[in-house]
């Protein structure tokens, strides 16, 4: 089948493979994994996610071309970032979602997953796998129709699902992640885990996190230990947990449910953080370095690109953003997070 997208030369290797003097942050940490925001549009509004006084503010078009996002991708390429997430917003709303994949999968040796809520799934996953892409994290906070409908007010977990079964079909790595909420759908805890154990996937929770305007508080609250024992009991099994491995690999921790390629993990950004070996930074919808989720300023790169600013100077500004990289995100401070921006804007 002829190549549906132009590659680089066989010849080169990755840029990443090419850094001699890699990306540190000012505490030593090295950033090897860039999360992008290409879009803070979204199809859904999951009541964790949006401000549940009103829809979230949306652009007319997406701030950053697609030339734009790979060119700036290629920058943090060019400093040693070896992993890729697209996510948003909905990354699956914009058109030419394929050929951003197509741009930077030959500067990480593949390695550009995708964070989506499924709903287009289904129809794209064979032209993302052909574009490049490596592995999908579906959002699914559900197994449950009226649940799901619930927390995202939209009756889609049918497409979700068929989305989920696309993309493994097509042999991209697949993962579920599940926001827990108490009240909302703490029940779908067990039947998801349940979900995992029967099809041999790797389902994730992850801790409600606050910001301004999601409706976050203690009661809502559940931390990943309480996950796990709700698991373990429901299943009425002892699940195994496996080695840590690399940030660049999730910072969940995983447990294999016995007598099944099915697992399990939490991610406790809240009751257990891993900023300690933090890896990551983000290019948020609007073309800004967040050098951490909440904490930092944001560092607009899309405005020197558009003023014709050198590889260089780009380089500088991530640089010096990065030496003010926070030790850990506000919220273990007990602080509220600043600047007030959504999950669908910083790209999460
Ligand atoms: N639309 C895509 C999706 O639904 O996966 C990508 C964007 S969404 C903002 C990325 C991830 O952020 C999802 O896994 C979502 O569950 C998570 N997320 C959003 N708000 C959150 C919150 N308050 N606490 C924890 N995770 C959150």
């Amino acid at each position: 089948m002829p190549a549906l997208y132009l590659q680089p030369p066989q010849t080169l290797l990755p840029r990443m493979l090419r850094v001699k003097d890699g990306l540190k942050d000012g505490l030593g940490r090295d950033i090897t994994y860039l999360r992008v925001s290409v879009t803070d549009q979204c199809n859904l509004a999951c009541v964790y996610c949006k401000p549940r006084t009103g829809t979230c503010e949306r652009t007319a078009a997406p701030a950053m071309s697609r030339n734009e996002v790979v060119q700036l991708v290629k920058v943090f390429t060019s400093l040693g970032v070896r992993k890729v997430r697209l996510t948003g917003g909905e990354p699956l709303l914009r058109r030419d979602l394929e050929t951003i994949v197509a741009g930077i999968s030959p500067e990480v040796e593949g390695r550009v997953h995708l964070t989506t809520n499924g709903l287009h799934l289904a129809r794209r996953a064979r032209s993302l796998r052909d574009a490049g892409l490596l592995g999908v994290n579906v959002s699914l906070d559900a197994a449950d129709r009226e649940t799901f409908e619930r927390l995202t007010t939209k009756d889609g977990l049918a497409r979700v699902l068929a989305g989920l079964e696309a993309a493994r079909a097509v042999g991209l790595k697949t993962k579920l992640n599940a926001v827990v909420l108490r009240g909302w759908n703490d029940s779908q805890i067990l039947p998801l885990a349940r979900l995992a154990q029967q099809d041999g996937l790797q389902v994730r929770f992850i801790e409600f996190m606050p910001y301004q305007g999601n409706g976050w508080g203690r009661d809502q609250f559940m931390p990943a230990a309480e996950i796990l024992r709700v698991i373990q009991d429901g299943l009425g099994t002892t699940l195994e947990e496996e080695p840590s491995v690399g940030l660049e690999e999730g910072p969940a921790r995983l447990f294999r449910i016995p007598g099944s390629r099915g697992k399990v993990g939490v991610i406790s950004t809240l009751s257990a953080d891993f900023c300690g070996r933090c890896n990551r930074v983000r290019l948020t919808s609007q073309g800004d370095l967040n050098a951490c989720l909440f904490g930092n300023r944001p560092v607009s790169l899309l405005q020197p690109l558009r003023a014709r600013a050198t590889h260089d100077e780009l380089v500088g500004l991530i640089r010096q953003s990065l030496s003010e990289k926070l030790d850990c995100h506000p919220m273990r401070h007990g602080e509220a997070p600043e600047p007030p921006l959504g999950m669908w804007q910083v790209g999460g």
